[in-house]
C-alpha cells in the first residue's frame, strides 16, 4: 500500500458500495503495447484499424462457441495477413502470432495513476471487480504479472463468462460476485459504449474514462466522465454521492 488514505466511509458515499473496472486501456496501457507488437510483426502499425476489426470479429466468434480460445488467435492472425494479401499456412501464422505475443507481453505496463487509485479504493473497503472483454486466460496472467490480483475481489473475463460488455449479464455477474446490487455499483472503462453506456443500461453508474481529454461532444445522459483515474476518488465522494442523496 502507498500513501493513499480513505476520505469517506460507506455511509458517506450514499449508495456507492462497490467499484468495477475495465482492464485494457483503463488500467493497462494496452493500445501502446499492442500497436508495438503489431508493428513488430508487420513492419509498421498502419494496419491497426484492420487488426482491431479482425480481432473483434474473431473474439465474437469465440464467444459464440465457433472457435476455441487456443486456436482463435492464430486463425485471426492468418485472416489478418490474408486481408493484407498474404496467404499463410496456419503453421506460419502461428509462428508469427507467437512472436507478436512475446513482444506484447514484454510491453505490458500500467498507467501511472492506477496503483494510487487502487490503494485508495482498497483503503475505503469498497469491494472491487475487474470486468474485461478479453478472450482468454492470458488476461489473468496479465493481471497477475502487473501486480493487480491483490486488489480484486472478483475478476470477470468475457472469454470465461461467455458474454461480453455491453451485455448486461457480465455486469450483473460481477455485481453478484461482489454481493452488491447494480444500482449501488460504479463501473469505469475507456469504451464509451461497451463500458459506460453498457453499465448504465445494466442499472449501474457508468463512468467513461477518456484519457485523450474532452472531445467537445455531449456526454450521453446518466454518465460521468473523467480523464484520469486520479479523478475517481473525488467523483465517487462528491458527484455520485450527491446524485444518489
Ligand atoms: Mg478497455
Amino acid at each position: 500500500m502507498t500513501t493513499a488514505s480513505p476520505t469517506f466511509t460507506r455511509k458517506r458515499t450514499g449508495e456507492i458500495r462497490a467499484v468495477c473496472l475495465d482492464v485494457d486501456d483503463t488500467l493497462v496501457d494496452y493500445s501502446t503495447s499492442s500497436r508495438a507488437a503489431l508493428a513488430s510483426m508487420v513492419g509498421n502499425a498502419d494496419a491497426w484499424s484492420l487488426w482491431q476489426r479482425i480481432t473483434d470479429d474473431h473474439v465474437s466468434r469465440q464467444l459464440a462457441g465457433e472457435l476455441q480460445y487456443e486456436s482463435m488467435r492464430n486463425i485471426r492472425t492468418q485472416a489478418f495477413f490474408a486481408a493484407l494479401g498474404e496467404e499463410l499456412t496456419l503453421e506460419e501464422a502461428t509462428r508469427r502470432e507467437l512472436g507478436r505475443q512475446e513482444v506484447l507481453t514484454a510491453g505490458w505496463c500500467l498507467f501511472p495513476d492506477v496503483i494510487p487509485m487502487l490503494d485508495w479504493l482498497r483503503a475505503t473497503g469498497l469491494p472491487i471487480a475487474a470486468i474485461s472483454n478479453a478472450s482468454g486466460r492470458h488476461q489473468r496472467v496479465k493481471i497477475a504479472q502487473l501486480g493487480l490480483s491483490e486488489y480484486f475481489d472478483a475478476v470477470l473475463i468475457a472469454g470465461e463468462v461467455g458474454c461480453a460488455k455491453p451485455e448486461r449479464v457480465i455486469f450483473h455477474t460481477a455485481c453478484l460476485a461482489l454481493g452488491v446490487p447494480p444500482g449501488d455499483t460504479v463501473h469505469v472503462g475507456d469504451r464509451l459504449h461497451a463500458d459506460a453506456i453498457g453499465a448504465r443500461d445494466a442499472g449501474m453508474h457508468g463512468v467513461w474514462i477518456n484519457r485523450t481529454g474532452p472531445t467537445g461532444g455531449t456526454l450521453p445522459a446518466g454518465l460521468s466522465s473523467i480523464t484520469s483515474l486520479a479523478e475517481l476518488p473525488e467523483l465517487l465522494v462528491c458527484e455520485l454521492s450527491a446524485a444518489t442523496a
